[in-house]
C-alpha cells in the first residue's frame, strides 16, 4: 500500500495533484492570481447577461445538451475521480451519475420553480401583488475534494439553471476534474465563458470570493467557511455555505437490525468515511445493541481494502490522517474499545475501517467531524437519551433513524438538514430534496426548488388595479379618513372581529 505524499506542492507557478494511491502526480495546473480571477469573473458576467436573456426553454436544451456531454464522458470522469480522489470505480462512477441526476432535474425543474407568482394583498385589497425570480449574475463556486464532481455540480446545475454564469474553484487535491468539466462545457455551451474554472489553493479561493461575483457558494469546513465569508463581506456578497457534519445514526429495538446495520456500514464508511453526511455515531437501544454491534462487525469484516475494486480507497488528504488518528487515540484513551481496525493499523494512506464501542462525548470522535472510516457505537437506555445525545452537537446536517412504528416521530425531533428514516444519506440522492444543514453545517440550500431560488434575487411587485376612497400612498385624504382608519383598524385586527379585506373594500366602495 502506498504512503501517503499526496500533498499538494507547488512548482514553479503549478499546482499538482497526485493520486493519493500511489503518490504519483497526474497532472498539474495554473495558480491563478487575484487579477487572472478577476478577468475571469468580468467574462462571466458577459456570459451572464446573455444567459439570462434566454428563455426557460432555450436554458433547459442548452443545460440537456451539457448534460449528455458529461454523460458521454462518464468513465473518463469516474477514472479520473478515481486517480485524483482516491475513491474505487464504482463509487465514482455513482457521483458522476448523481452529478447527472442534479443537473437533468435543475434544467426540466427551473421554469416552474422561478415562476412568477400572485399572492394574497392583504390590506391593500385593490393591489395586484406579484412574486418573481430574476437570476443573481456571476456565482462563485468553491468546493471540496471528497466530491469533486458531485457536490460542487449541487450548485453550479441549479445556479445555471437559474440563469447566472458560474466560476468555479475546485480544492487543489482534485482540480483535474474540474478542467475536465469546464472544457466540456466550453464545448458544449453556446457561451463558452458560461462556467470557467479557476484553480490553485486556498489564496484563489479567497480572491474568488473577494471579486465582483454576486453570490459564493462554498463547500468545505467550518474553518475555511468562516474565512470566505469575512471576504465576501468586504462587497456584501451573499454566501451559501455547506459545512461539516456530525451525523448521527438512531437504531431502535423495533428496527430490521441486520439492514441498519448494512445502512451504517455504508453510510459510515462509503468513501473511506469522507462524506460530509457521513455516519459519524451511531446510538443503539439497548436491548438490540449487542447484535447490532456484532453484525456491523461481522459486514466491516468482509470489506476489501485498496485496490481499483476494493471497497474503501487510500484518504485523500494527508492531513485528514493525522485528524482521524488524534481522534482514535483520544477515544481509546478515555476507555473507548476498539473492536476493528484502530489507530495502530493505519498504514500509509489506508485507515482499517474502525469499530468503536464504549464510546461517549467527552471523545472527539463522538463531537468532532472524523471525516474518516469509523463508526463509533454507543449503547442508550431509552429512544429518548438516543435523541438527547444526536441533537448534543454545534453541527445539524444529515441524521439517519432505523425503527418500526414511531420512526416518523424520532425523524421529526432530530434537529438537522435532512434526515433519513431506514436508509441512509439518500436525501441527497433526490433532486427535488433541499440540501444543506443548520448551526456549524452552514445555511442555505442546494438541490430542489430552494437549491434553484438560492441562486435568484426575489423581486416583489404591487400593481394598483382600481383606486380607494383612502390612498395610504398618498397626502391627499377625504375629511372623514381618520374615522375611517380607526374603523378599518377595528374591523380588520380588532377584538373578536375578523374581517376579510376584500369584505372591507367592497364597503369602504359604497
Ligand atoms: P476546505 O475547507 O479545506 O476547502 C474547501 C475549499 O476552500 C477548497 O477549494 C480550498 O482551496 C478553498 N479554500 C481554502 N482556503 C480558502 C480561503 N481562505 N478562501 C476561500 N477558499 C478557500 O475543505 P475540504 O477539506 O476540501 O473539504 C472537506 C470539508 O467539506 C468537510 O468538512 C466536509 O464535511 C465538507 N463538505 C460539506 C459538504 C456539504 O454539502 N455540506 C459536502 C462535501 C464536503
Amino acid at each position: 500500500m502506498a504512503t501517503a505524499t499526496s500533498t499538494p506542492t507547488t512548482q514553479s507557478d503549478r499546482l499538482h495533484s497526485y493520486n493519493p494511491a500511489t503518490g504519483q502526480s497526474i497532472g498539474s495546473v495554473p495558480i491563478q492570481t487575484q487579477a487572472e480571477v478577476d478577468a475571469i469573473v468580468a467574462r462571466a458576467r458577459v456570459a451572464s447577461i446573455a444567459w439570462s436573456q434566454r428563455s426557460f426553454a432555450a436554458r433547459r436544451e442548452e443545460l440537456a445538451a451539457f448534460r449528455r456531454a458529461i454523460a458521454a464522458h462518464a468513465d473518463a470522469l469516474a477514472e479520473l475521480i478515481h486517480r485524483e480522489n482516491g475513491k474505487p470505480e464504482i463509487e465514482a462512477l455513482t457521483e458522476v451519475m448523481m452529478a447527472l441526476s442534479h443537473i437533468a432535474h435543475a434544467g426540466a425543474c427551473a421554469e416552474t420553480a422561478l415562476a412568477t407568482h400572485k399572492v394574497s394583498s392583504g390590506v391593500l385589497a385593490n393591489f395586484r401583488a406579484t412574486v418573481s425570480y430574476h437570476a443573481l449574475g456571476v456565482i462563485g463556486v468553491i468546493g471540496p475534494w471528497n466530491y469533486p464532481l458531485f457536490t460542487p455540480m449541487g450548485s453550479i446545475s441549479y445556479a445555471l439553471a437559474a440563469g447566472n454564469a458560474v466560476v468555479w474553484k475546485p480544492s487543489e487535491l482534485t482540480p483535474l476534474v474540474a478542467v475536465e468539466v469546464a472544457r466540456i462545457a466550453a464545448a458544449t455551451f453556446a457561451l463558452p465563458d458560461l462556467l470557467q474554472v479557476v484553480t490553485g489553493a486556498g489564496a484563489t479561493g479567497a480572491a474568488l470570493a473577494r471579486s465582483a461575483v454576486d453570490k459564493v457558494a462554498f463547500t468545505g469546513s467550518a474553518a475555511t467557511g468562516k474565512r470566505v465569508m469575512m471576504a465576501a463581506a468586504e462587497r456584501l456578497t451573499p454566501v451559501l455555505l455547506e459545512l461539516g457534519g456530525k451525523d448521527p445514526m438512531i437504531v431502535a429495538a423495533d428496527a430490521d437490525i441486520a439492514k441498519a446495520a448494512e445502512a451504517c456500514v455504508f453510510g459510515a464508511l462509503t468513501n473511506a468515511g469522507q462524506a460530509c453526511i457521513s455516519v459519524e455515531r451511531v446510538y443503539v437501544e439497548d436491548k438490540v445493541y449487542d447484535r447490532f454491534v456484532e453484525e456491523v462487525v461481522a459486514q466491516v469484516r468482509e470489506l476489501k481494502i485498496g485496490g481499483d475494486d476494493g471497497h474503501l480507497g487510500p484518504m485523500t488528504s494527508p492531513a485528514q490522517i493525522a485528524i482521524v488518528r488524534d481522534h482514535l487515540d483520544d477515544a481509546v484513551a478515555k476507555g473507548a474499545k476498539v473492536l476493528t481496525g484502530g489507530s495502530a493499523a493505519i498504514s500509509g494512506a489506508y485507515i482499517q475501517p474502525t469499530v468503536l464501542t464504549n464510546v461517549d462525548h467527552r471523545m472527539k470522535v463522538m463531537t468532532d467531524e472524523t471525516f474518516g472510516p469509523v463508526i463509533p457505537i454507543a449503547r442508550v437506555a431509552s429512544l429518548d437519551e438516543a435523541i438527547r445525545l444526536a441533537n448534543d452537537t454545534t453541527f445539524g446536517l444529515g441524521s439517519s433513524v432505523f425503527g418500526g412504528k414511531g420512526v416518523r416521530g424520532i425523524a421529526a425531533k432530530l434537529r438537522s438538514g435532512m434526515t433519513a428514516i431506514n436508509s441512509v444519506m439518500a436525501f441527497s440522492g433526490i433532486p427535488s430534496l433541499p440540501f444543506g444543514g443548520i448551526g456549524d453545517s452552514g445555511f442555505g440550500r442546494i438541490h430542489g426548488d430552494e437549491g434553484i431560488r438560492e441562486f435568484t434575487r426575489v423581486k416583489a411587485t404591487a400593481e394598483q388595479s382600481f383606486s380607494l376612497p383612502i390612498n395610504m400612498m398618498s397626502f391627499r385624504q377625504p375629511a372623514d379618513a381618520v374615522t375611517k382608519m380607526r374603523g378599518m383598524i377595528k374591523q380588520l385586527y380588532g377584538d373578536g372581529v375578523v374581517a376579510k379585506a376584500g369584505d372591507l373594500y367592497r364597503k369602504l366602495r359604497g
